[in-house]
């Protein structure tokens, strides 16, 4: 490949390098990354930060904050669902079709809702 004299980007110093080359060495190419990364809202605290356009997080400490909280809330809803089975299967024992079933679902949650006086 041919090489000339090029201009790092980052810290403007002259260097004799491949035509593909834009910085001079790794560090500034890592380095100057940073700055050209775009402004990004962390999804877990709300704070801008600095990163490539995959990343959701401004650091790890929040990504694992997430990843435990959609753990939860998958647990939440696993439970919410066992719950729903088990009183299906009751009922279903005690004879009801689905029909019926659902009758009393609704029942249940108007009743919920009912003001009492
Ligand atoms: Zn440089
Ligand atoms: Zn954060």
């Amino acid at each position: 490949m041919a090489k000339q004299i090029k201009t790092c980007k980052a810290c403007k110093v002259k260097f004799y390098g491949n035509q593909s080359r834009s910085y001079c060495s790794e560090r500034c190419k890592n380095d100057h990354s940073i700055y050209t990364r775009r402004e990004k809202i962390c999804l877990v605290c709300g704070k801008t930060f600095k990163a490539s356009s995959a990343a959701k997080y401004c650091s790890q400490k929040c990504k694992y904050e997430m990843s435990r909280r959609s753990h939860s809330i998958k647990k939440r809803e696993k439970e919410k669902q066992e719950e729903l089975e088990k009183r299906r299967l009751e009922m279903r024992r005690n004879g009801l079709s689905y029909a019926q079933m659902q009758i009393a679902e609704t029942k249940a949650m108007y009743a919920k809702v009912e003001v009492r006086k």
